[in-house]
């Protein structure tokens, strides 16, 4: 069978014996390296995209709570205090900044609204101000509320919880084979278990990583079936920004068609999981985060406040409803 059959054959599987593709068909796929073959990839992705996923296209905006001073040790992070990137710092953010930015980005539109702090996990009194403050957002704008506070144990998912936020967000990163060497101060396997955790109390999971820290292709099929663990309703998809003071500061950056590819592995791996644009998308053309959003793409960080983005909420609105979706 040629790789193009093949695709189909993975496509049919989905879409007609309604089944899952197994980790053989997962790891085929990563290898498809022919023109042909990747267009199929790309065409069948988009046709479970259309067919399966949903056309509403997911916005949450994100708010550093707290900034750097991190006592992990993550190759890719300038957060990190073993590195030095001269990364801003700041313990806690400013509760007056906090609602006009969930004000601004409720009034713009954007669905979701999430806190993100830095370090191995948020407790005591720090995680006590960020539950008010997603509290006090969610009561003065109606906006949904997530957040990103690292691994935490039951007690501290369930404070969370009671502040009315109803997505975790805890990224894998990439594939388990590659991730100790990239970080060994925390492993995917404790990810997992706060993962867990925050799905028994009720939390919807937005788990992802980053595209381009060295990882085979191989290993990205690894990792899309790893995710399956964390049964994720969103997957954040980064591509590696290589910051100066960092071990990967001088990696290669992931090219756009690379970029594609991935998407369309990642769909075909989570036929209806939202796939999201999250950091690094401001390096992709229009037209290639168009093509993202064909093959599978339905959901993304956005935000005027955020200017590493490089893009405005309207510009987004506009872009998004282009690629046939509602913002
Ligand atoms: S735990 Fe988070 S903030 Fe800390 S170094 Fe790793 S990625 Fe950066």
């Amino acid at each position: 069978m040629n790789e193009i059959e093949f695709v189909e054959r993975c496509v049919q599987a989905v879409l007609e014996d309604g089944r899952e593709l197994n980790e053989e068909e997962v790891y085929r796929l990563a290898e498809v390296e022919t023109p042909e073959g990747r267009k199929a990839l790309r065409d069948g992705a988009a046709r479970l995209t259309r067919e399966l996923s949903t056309r509403r296209f997911d916005s949450c905006s994100i708010v550093n709570a707290r900034s750097g001073r991190c006592s992990e040790n993550c190759k890719w992070c300038a957060q990190s205090a073993h590195f030095h990137t001269g990364c801003h710092t700041y313990d806690l953010i400013d509760r007056e900044e906090c609602m006009a930015a969930a004000e601004a980005n409720a009034k713009a539109g954007v669905r979701r609204f999430s806190l993100v702090a830095s370090g191995r996990s948020v407790k005591g009194k720090a995680l006590k101000e960020i539950c008010s403050m997603l509290r006090e957002a969610k009561e003065r704008t109606g906006i949904q509320t997530c957040a990103s506070l690292g691994l935490l144990g039951r007690e501290e998912l369930e404070e969370l919880w009671a502040s009315g936020a109803r997505r975790y967000h805890c990224n894998l990163e990439t594939a388990p084979s590659h991730f100790a060497t990239l970080c060994t101060t925390h492993t995917v396997e404790d990810k997992l278990r706060t993962i867990e955790t925050a799905r028994e109390i009720g939390f919807s999971i937005c788990s992802g990583g980053i595209l381009g820290m060295g990882e085979t292709r191989r290993q990205r099929a690894e990792f899309a079936l790893t995710l399956r663990r964390a049964h994720p309703e969103s997957i954040p998809l980064n591509i590696l920004a290589p910051i100066a003071g960092t071990p990967l500061e001088k990696s290669p950056l992931l090219g756009e068609d690379e970029f594609i590819d991935a998407v369309a592995l990642f769909r075909m791996a989570h036929p209806r999981t939202e796939l999201r644009f999250a950091g690094g998308r401001a390096r992709l053309s229009r037209d290639t985060q168009i093509e993202a959003m064909r093959v599978g793409i339905n959901a993304g960080v956005v935000g005027d406040l955020l200017t590493t983005l490089g893009s405005t909420v309207a510009q987004d609105k506009a872009m998004v409803e282009e690629a046939g979706m509602n913002f």
